[in-house]
């Protein structure tokens, strides 16, 4: 272990002698000498930039490898588990690499990676990462290397922003609109990037800061990786729809003379995704569904659970169906796997890490084990253990475990203790006053804290900080022991929400205040009619729709859409083409109003006034729904109580 004096962390405490212990016992129960994965990292390398670090047209950093400098030295810090500082070196990898004859990626721009095949005319890409800007000098240095080819074909292998929000970085949607270049992407893909999007969004990018640690100083002792990727880019994030859907279960395609076989592949690591298999190339794309490490079954920023069951059931046809035809296996994120024999072996593993986590879940689910049990008892079986790419770098046995139990159980464990308990910050303080106070409850934790008990100290002194937020001793003692649990973690996700809760235990929320990020506009664009009623049903504060009924038809005047919007019960409804003959109002807009009232570029009554919207009837009753509408903020507290106020 060597020190980690330079560290730029300061402030932050060093690892304690137990944190020490845990670390260096990892050295020895792993292969280190195992060097396959850093070949296979940089095999294929030929170029990158003098400088990865990329800025937006303002000239903010939206993404760099600069601070990541820290990981030039081989021997992780006391700070980080040896197995994820192992990860973090990997994921260092950074430029354009040749996976195999005409197939390309450009790696390390973004968390995720960017694949440029060569047809006959141009290239086609898939996944052009989550920024415009970056997925630009991703395709320049490609040009660079191997020539100005006009971009013919784009596929989007998933509905997950970092495999397409880059899209106008790489073609110009006059091109798509006139056929130069046809855009291609599994079936429901529209639908589920705006779902995701838009529903949740506020909770989701608050969440994400723990997932990531985007706010977290980079170092040894701060964020080190993603697990997936070092971090996600935050430049301008674009989308072009597909012009053309992937919707049966195999479909064969000729995309600029490549042969392309494409597998859809729902429900999996994301709802709308698709492998890929090119034969006339012997090369597999498994899109996010076999990376070098065990993925989220959920990812703790917060998703509705995946199928584990489907994502190895898939994985198991793909190895079938197309792996005996292919010298290399690769995905949208990370590095291949070349060699027949070893991809084969590598996607068994693959498939049964998920198959065993689904299965291993349901059978102690099946003998009565609550999801904190089999969570603490499941591990990957001995015969798995030792391979380096079914570690639980982004999801781990523990988190996806209790997902599969939510899938199919819910959140109830059954105990009726557990049905309706007192809500946090109450049964903190009753918690804290069994406990004998605060001080009692301190002083003990102070010694569980000194025989390593972090696990137990986090928690006590959590309830100690919703019954007393301002105990600066309970929440110094709770930030030190979420970092001793970071520093020990193997799964960069985890160890990313660790410090980012002692971050806020310390000093608050700082950057994470604010307003919520806007949905794009190329994203609101793809929004359905439908979605939109439904985000204007849960921006409807309940208690002020309180005994108020309204009945608004909507007309799209260049869409056609027609909608009756109806409001009772505290309740939004809506039915598609249909419209009320006794409505209060009927309401005529474009489409393109919509957008600037959905992203808040455009305020109601100014939209009105410039006659953009016209209302027939009642205009009244439109300006009473708005003046119902809640605003999200994204500055909500997480390690902290909500202080009360509405929507607290
Ligand atoms: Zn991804």
């Amino acid at each position: 272990m060597s020190a980690d004096a330079q560290a730029p962390d300061l402030g932050l405490k060093p690892a304690t002698p137990i944190t020490c212990a845990h670390n260096r016992s990892v050295l020895g129960s792993l292969p280190f000498g195992d060097r396959a994965d850093f070949e296979d990292a940089r095999r294929g390398f030929i170029g990158t930039l003098p400088k990865v670090e990329f800025r937006n047209a303002e000239g903010r950093v939206i993404y760099s490898l600069e601070d990541y400098a820290f990981l030039d030295e081989e021997q992780a810090p006391d700070t980080v588990n040896p197995s994820l500082w192992r990860q973090a070196r990997l994921n260092m990898a950074n430029g354009l690499f040749e996976v195999t004859e005409r197939i390309y990626q450009i790696r390390g721009f973004d968390i995720s990676n960017m694949t440029i095949i060569e047809g006959s005319r141009g290239v086609i890409i898939i996944d052009p990462l989550i920024s415009a800007e970056i997925a630009r000098a991703g395709l320049e240095l490609y040009w660079q290397h191997r020539g100005r080819k006009p971009v013919a074909a784009v596929i989007y292998s998933h509905s997950h922003v970092d495999h397409f929000g880059g899209v106008r970085g790489v073609v110009d949607e006059a091109d798509v609109k006139a056929g130069n270049v046809i855009i291609l992407a599994p079936d429901r893909f529209m639908e589920e990037v705006t779902k995701e999007n838009v529903l949740a969004g506020s909770p989701m990018i608050r969440r994400a800061m723990f997932q990531f640690g985007g706010l977290l100083p980079k170092g040894p002792r701060g964020q080190v990786d993603a697990g997936l990727g070092k971090v996600t880019s935050r430049g301008t994030v674009t989308l072009i729809p597909p012009t053309q859907v992937i919707r049966d279960p195999i479909e064969v395609h000729t995309i600029d003379g490549v042969e392309i076989v494409f597998q859809l592949t729902p429900d999996t690591e994301a709802p709308a995704e698709m492998h890929m298999f090119y034969p006339g190339l012997r090369a597999l794309n498994l899109a996010e569904n076999a990376t070098h490490n065990l993925h989220n079954i959920y990812p703790i920023r917060g998703a509705q659970v995946r199928d584990a069951n489907a994502w190895a059931k898939y994985l198991n046809e793909a190895r079938d169906r197309f792996a005996a035809k292919a010298d290399v296996v690769f995905a949208q994120h990370h590095w291949p796997v070349w060699g027949n024999r070893r991809l084969l072996d590598y996607l068994a593993k693959q498939r049964d890490a998920y198959k065993y986590l689904h299965d291993q879940t349901l059978r102690l689910m099946n003998h009565g084990l609550k999801a904190p049990e089999i969570a603490e008892r499941l591990a990957l079986p001995r015969s798995l253990e030792r391979e380096w790419h079914v570690r639980g770098y982004y999801g781990t046995f523990s988190h996806n475990s209790k997902a599969i139990y939510q899938r199919y159980l819910g959140w109830y464990d059954a105990n009726p203790a557990n049905l309706n308990p007192l809500p946090p910050a109450e049964r903190a303080a009753k918690y804290v006053a069994y406990m004998g106070g605060a001080a009692a409850a301190i002083a003990r934790a102070r010694e569980d804290f000194a025989r390593g008990e972090y696990r137990w100290v986090a928690e006590a002194m959590s309830q100690v900080v919703f019954a007393e937020p301002g105990s600066a001793e309970a929440r110094a003692l709770g930030a030190d022991a979420l970092e001793q649990l970071g520093y020990q973690s193997e799964s960069a996700t985890w160890r990313n929400a660790y410090l980012q809760g002692a971050r806020e235990l310390r000093g608050g929320m700082g950057l994470a205040r604010g307003a919520p990020t806007r949905a794009t506009s190329d994203i609101v664009r793809g929004v359905s009619l439908d979605l939109f009623f439904d985000l204007l049903g849960i921006r409807l504060d309940g208690e002020k729709a309180e005994g108020r009924t309204l009945l608004i038809n909507w007309q799209l005047s260049d869409t056609g859409d027609r909608h009756v919007l109806t409001l009772q019960n505290c309740a939004l409804t809506y039915l598609a083409d249909r419209q009320a003959s006794e409505a209060d109002c009927t309401v005529t807009l474009d489409r393109a109003t919509l957008n600037g009232i959905i992203l808040r570029e455009l305020p109601l009554a100014e939209a009105i006034a410039q006659g953009r919207i016209t209302i027939a009837g009642d205009a009244g009753k439109l300006a009473e729904l708005f003046a119902l509408l809640d605003d999200f903020s994204i500055g909500f507290p997480v390690v902290e109580p909500h202080r009360a106020g509405r929507g607290a």
